[in-house]
Parts: structure tokens; sequence; C-alpha cells
């Protein structure tokens, strides 16, 4: 059926009720909340942080053995833990807890029914799995996604466009993989990542420029690519006012970029299918606002002791406060952020993060051992060589050796650009510790959940590398 009869039907059915969420009170009385309480100051949030820890530990040693255990190992009673710091008294959480401890993290009073398991990605590449309530979480989750999309002024029903890994669920016609699909009840137009070909791309902006959307919810590679696109054939965003990213590693040249190519103001999210973290920049992007509702964040670093002061990086770790059937509790990430010195001059009180700097597994070994993150690398050739790629991919097999495979920009020459890119790259690296080579290719295989990724680092990073975190030989 055309898309213009659809949305005609679209019309019909839904103009006399509300978008579909409203038709969930948790949702709607969650987000009213939330709307009130980013005003908050600081002390309204600690005072609230503070109840709300209180109740999960106390919940946590009465009905997860997981906890249980701990807490006597660790010659510790719920009462111990009274206020914020005291959280620090209790062992952080890893993966890796996670994963061998899985059915005892489950709490015992809570109807298993209600229970959905999620297994998330990872960056490492091995799932993991936990289990979370099926209804409450979710919808709490979109109240907060939906109080950062309101700031840019989202109305529950605009038309938005979704390209953040998705494959369409649709089967495609004559066995050929299908590019789009709708979900009007929501409306919103899905692209998948996966298809992204110099082609394919013209056929996205057709459907983009019939659908006419006037948001985005994308990841950042599969946006840089839409970006790069339009750069290059000089085509104008009419229709769209604001973009989200999330699900992924938000480069700061990346949000420059997107804005820059689409024209309107770029949105991050930091997030994870874990619930224990929530952080959005707001409409005067000055860092990312820590949800202060959400949990407690905080910053580690290589002993695992809590970072308090601004500028410094550290590992994200995370307790949910929304987690009370698998309680995750210091649950600790390979995320690595700093917090910020200046307060944000939109009023919220917030804590603030300056920017997510990736992930350790985003970092580079040179030669002689020291580490570097690879986006300062990334963004050097951002601006010039990179408009003349379609996709691009960094590997690390051992330290100081860097390979790039890259897929040409229809028109583009493989020398000129090998030789623009190795000359934008050894301005960032110093020759004597990286070797960098090149491979052109005509597809690049996409990781999991349709995710391009920056970078396949093959060498074990730990969180002793910190250390040498962006030092220099
Ligand atoms: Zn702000």
């Amino acid at each position: 059926m055309p898309l213009r009869v659809q949305k005609g039907f679209r019309r019909i059915k839904f103009a006399f009720s509300k978008h579909s969420l409203w038709d969930h009170p948790e949702f709607v009385r969650y987000l009213q909340w939330l709307e009130q309480t980013q005003w908050w100051t600081k002390q309204q949030f600690e005072d609230y942080q503070t109840r709300q820890l209180v109740a999960l530990i106390q919940h946590a040693y009465d009905n997860v053995p997981y906890y249980k255990r701990v807490f006597d190992q660790s010659r510790l009673k719920p009462g111990d833990i009274k206020s914020l710091p005291d959280l620090q008294k209790l062992p952080i959480l890893t993966k890796d807890d996670v994963r061998k401890n899985l059915e005892d993290l489950v709490a015992r009073n809570v109807d298993r029914s209600t229970l959905v398991y999620r297994t998330t990605s990872g960056s490492t590449g091995v799932p993991l799995g936990i289990y979370q309530d099926k209804e409450t979480s979710y919808l709490r989750e979109l109240a907060y996604v939906y109080r950062q999309r309101r700031w840019a002024g989202w109305k529950l029903g605009d038309p938005y466009l979704v390209l953040r890994g998705n494959a369409p669920p649709e089967e495609g016609s004559e066995g050929k993989p299908c590019l789009h699909s709708y979900n009007l009840q929501n409306n919103a137009l899905f692209l998948s990542s996966y298809e992204m070909t110099e082609d394919n791309m013209f056929t996205y902006w057709k459907l983009i420029e019939e659908f006419k959307p006037k948001f985005v919810h994308g990841d950042s590679s599969s946006m840089e690519i839409l970006s790069r696109f339009l750069k290059r054939n000089a085509i104008k965003n009419g229709t769209i006012r604001a973009i989200f990213l999330g699900s992924q590693t938000i480069l700061p040249y990346q949000r420059k970029f997107i804005g820059e190519a689409f024209e309107c103001p770029v949105y991050s999210r930091y997030g994870m299918t874990e619930k224990t973290t929530d952080a959005v920049d707001c409409e005067k992007h000055r860092g990312y606002h820590v949800g202060m509702e959400y949990g407690v964040f905080e910053l580690l670093d290589q002993e695992n002791n809590p970072i308090a002061r601004t500028g410094t990086p550290g590992r994200v770790a995370g307790t949910g406060f929304d987690t009370f059937c698998m309680p995750l509790i210091r649950y600790a990430t390979e995320d690595i952020a700093e917090f910020s010195p200046e307060t944000c001059d939109c009023g919220r009180q917030s804590t603030l993060v300056t920017d997510f700097k990736g992930r350790l597994g985003e970092l580079i070994f040179s030669k002689s051992g020291y580490i570097v993150p690879l986006s300062p690398v990334y963004a050097s050739i951002h601006g010039g060589v990179m408009t003349r790629l379609r996709e691009i991919k960094f590997i690390q097999e051992e330290p100081g050796k860097l390979m790039i495979r890259m897929i040409l920009a229809p028109g583009s020459s493989q020398r000129e650009v090998q030789e623009e890119l190795l000359s934008d790259i050894y301005s960032k690296l110093d020759a004597r510790e990286f070797n960098v080579t090149t491979d052109f290719v005509d597809e690049i295989p996409r990781g999991g959940r349709g995710k391009l990724g920056l970078l396949d680092q093959r060498l074990p990073v730990k969180l002793e590398h910190l250390e040498t975190f962006g030092g220099n030989p």
C-alpha cells in the first residue's frame, strides 16, 4: 500500500485518540514527575538518592541471595549503608559477576512471570543476559527518553525516522533485503543500517523526503554515513528539526558533523540495557546531565576507587534504582567519562559529565605500550578525506600496528585517499610508534545489532592501562 494511503489511514485512525503511550498510566505519571524533578536542587537530589539507596540495599540483603552473601562476606549489615558515600563499602559488580551469579541475583520475592530476559551485545562480544521487570522499567525508561525529546519540542505522535542498527522486520520481495518499514501507530519510519550502500542511499533519502520526519532517533555511525551522503551530494535537510543519538559511543566531532550536515541540533544520550545509568545533553549542549532520579553514577579509577574531582577520566559505574527484581549495585562498565568542572546554564543542577570518551576497547596501543584514544585520530581525518569514503573501520592486532579498512565513495581515487589519509593520521600519531596500513574493500561486516563500530581492538585492554591513558612516551 503506498505510503500516502497508509498515512491517510493513520490520520483517520488516530485523529481522535492520543499516542498509544498515553494509555499507560505509569508512563504518564512518571514523565510528569520527571518534568518536575529536573529542576530539583542538589540537596533534593541527594535526599532522594539516599532514600532510594537505603531501600534498595535493604531489599537486596533481604531478598537477593548474591547480596546476602556479599554482605556477610564483607561483614556488613544493610544499616551500614546510610548515605551515598557509604555505598563505597560495597564491592563493585562486574559483568563477569553477573554472568556467574545470574540466578542468585534475582530477587526471591518477585513473581518470575513479570520478568523478561534481556541480553546486551557488550563491547567484548560476549553477550550478557539480565532479568528486568517486563513493563514498568520499560515505560519508565521511555519517560526518560521523552523528557529529553521534549526539550527539543518533540510531541508524542510527531513523525520520526529511526536509523539505529535495526534491520527492518519485514521480508523484502524477490529475495532482496527490505530497506525500510513503517510503524504508523507510533508514526515512525525505520531504515535498515545494514544496507547503506551508495545506490540505496538515494532510495533512503527519497523515503525520508516522502515521510517528512520531524525528528530522528539514530546511532552515531549510521547517522554519520547518512550525513556524509548528504554533504557529498549537497542535499539539504528540509523537515528534520533535531536528531537524537544513542546506543553507541558518540564522539564530539560526530555530533558536530551530523549537526552541520542536517543543519539542526543534535542531542546525545548515554544509557545501557542494564538500566544502571542515564545521562543526556540538554538544549544548551554543555555536557551530559546525569539522571539523578535514575540511579547513583560513579567514576572509578584503576583501583576501583571513586573519582570525585573533575577532569580525570575514569570508568563509569552505576547503581540503578529501578533494578529491584535484579539489583545491580555499583555495576562497572568499560565506558570512560569525566566530570565537568562547569555548571550548565540551563539551570538544571544534576551532575554534569563533559563527555563519554568511548570504551576501553576503543583505545589503541603504541609500539612501546602507551595507549591513546582513537577518537582524536579519527577526528583528524574527518573533515577532509572522510568525505571520499563511505565506511571505515580501524583494526588493531599488535601494539604499534593499525590497519584501516575502508570502502571508497563513488568517483574517489584510492591513491589520493590513501596519501591524504596517512598524512592526516600521522599528524596525530607518532610514526615511530605507529605503523598504519590500509585495506580497501567492498564490504565491511557489521558487528552485534548492526553496529559498524569504529575499532576492532583484538588486544586485551585492561583497566590498569588507564594509567597511561593519553600519555606520551
Ligand atoms: Zn543543561
